[in-house]
């Protein structure tokens, strides 16, 4: 018989490309097939069946939820219509006026937005510390502190945080850990082995990897979580189309190898970015004198797609080498196939200026993607001059 996946001894990419999606039981289909229905004939009034209405649920986005879940191994997942709504449910099930949180100082812009300027003035206060320091997290901790909101690697410093670290700290104060993945995906980082109570993640980015669909994703082991999280995705209704899905799903089935090139290649470029002397720092966490590399050693498989760098002439020689790039495209976004530069404190992160979340406007952010190595790093080296 076919596998539908679950066996919890198949490797990762066999789930990546099995879990929750067994060959059609009516067609024998080997893809998951992209369900439009809206609403499931039922066999009699109070049935109880897998599907009645595609808010609740549709089959597309069930075999999207089982695959992630197993990904993350998690026993819960629910998938959204974008990475902030994943998030805000994740928040909304678990703040109340009057509650406390602390998060990153180097926090992706949106979280930061939807936090500052959505959370915030329902009555959530909110603290951005270091929390690569358990001294700032000791030091920003009040008693209603109820999440700590983690990123590792960060957007866009990529700094590394010790999630085992935080988790612990967050449960002896008796509050909830909650790591955003997308930087590091479940195949290089699986956040709820590490202790941490939820995942979420942007889809949009690795998952997706092909720059074609928005989508968010929340993860976890904890049953009333669970319970509290599929509430608010069923009465809110951020839920993403049966497309969507199959998109996420179809990007999925490669994230490993995906990942792997991502890995090699990002490393090859901070290398060629350390040696530059147009360049004044790098920020990559498989960098021997990262100051997280020993804490990304340990709880990461690899180091990531993603490398940061400081340009020596700043704000204004990073934003003329941007639109110098003709291999590596000037825009937002990350985690795809295509390899993307970027200045964040002009773009991704300007909404966190004048904030403590605000970004170095001499820093560049590259994704790098999966074209031909040489012609990335020739590209750089254009770009960059000599
Ligand atoms: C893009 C991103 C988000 C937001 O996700 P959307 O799908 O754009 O809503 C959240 N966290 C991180 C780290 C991201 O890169």
């Amino acid at each position: 018989m076919a596998t539908d996946g679950h066996e919890t001894d198949l490797g990762f990419e066999t789930r990546a490309i099995h879990a929750g999606q067994p060959p059609d039981p009516i067609t024998g289909a080997v893809t998951v097939p992209i369900g439009l229905a809206t609403t499931f004939a039922q066999a009699e009034v109070g049935a109880d069946q897998a599907y009645d209405y595609a808010r609740s649920g549709n089959p597309t986005r069930a075999a999207l939820e089982s695959c992630v879940a197993s990904l993350e191994g998690a026993t819960h997942g629910f998938a959204f219509a974008s990475g902030l709504a994943a998030e805000d449910a994740v928040l909304r099930s678990q703040l109340g006026p009057g509650d406390h949180l602390v998060l990153g100082d180097d926090a992706y812009g949106g979280t930061l937005r939807l936090i500052a300027r959505v959370l915030a003035p329902t009555g959530i206060t909110w603290t951005a510390v270091d929390l690569s320091d358990p001294a700032a997290i000791e030091a920003a901790w009040t008693p209603s502190t109820r999440l700590v909101w983690v990123e590792t690697p960060t957007n866009p410093q990529l700094s590394i945080v010790d999630i085992g670290m935080v988790a612990e700290a967050a449960h002896e104060r008796g509050a909830i850990c909650v790591v955003d993945n997308t930087f590091a995906t479940p195949y290089l980082q699986r956040p709820l082995a590490l202790g941490a109570d939820v995942v979420v993640h942007s889809t949009t980015k690795y998952l997706g990897g092909h720059s074609d669909v928005v989508g968010g994703f929340v993860a976890t082991r904890d049953p009333y979580l669970a319970e509290v999280v599929g509430f608010l995705q069923n009465a809110v209704g951020a839920v993403p189309s049966p497309f969507d899905c199959y998109l996420v799903l179809r990007g999925i089935k490669t994230l490993g190898v995906r990942m792997d090139r991502h890995c090699a290649s990002a490393a090859s470029v901070a290398d060629l970015l350390v040696a530059h002397p147009a360049v004044a720092a790098v920020r990559y966490p498989g960098l021997a004198d990262h100051p997280g590399h020993a804490v990304a050693s340990r709880q990461m498989s690899g180091f990531g797609g993603m490398v940061s760098f400081v340009v020596s002439g700043g704000a204004e020689a990073a934003q003329a080498l941007v639109s110098r790039t003709r291999v590596f495209t000037l825009a937002e976004s990350l985690g795809a196939v295509e390899s993307l530069i970027e200045v964040p404190a002009a773009m991704t992160h300007r909404s966190a200026s004048g904030t403590p979340l605000a970004v170095d406007p001499a820093v560049v952010r590259l994704s790098v993607g999966l074209e031909t190595l040489d012609d990335l790093l020739a590209d750089l080296e254009q770009a960059l001059g000599s």
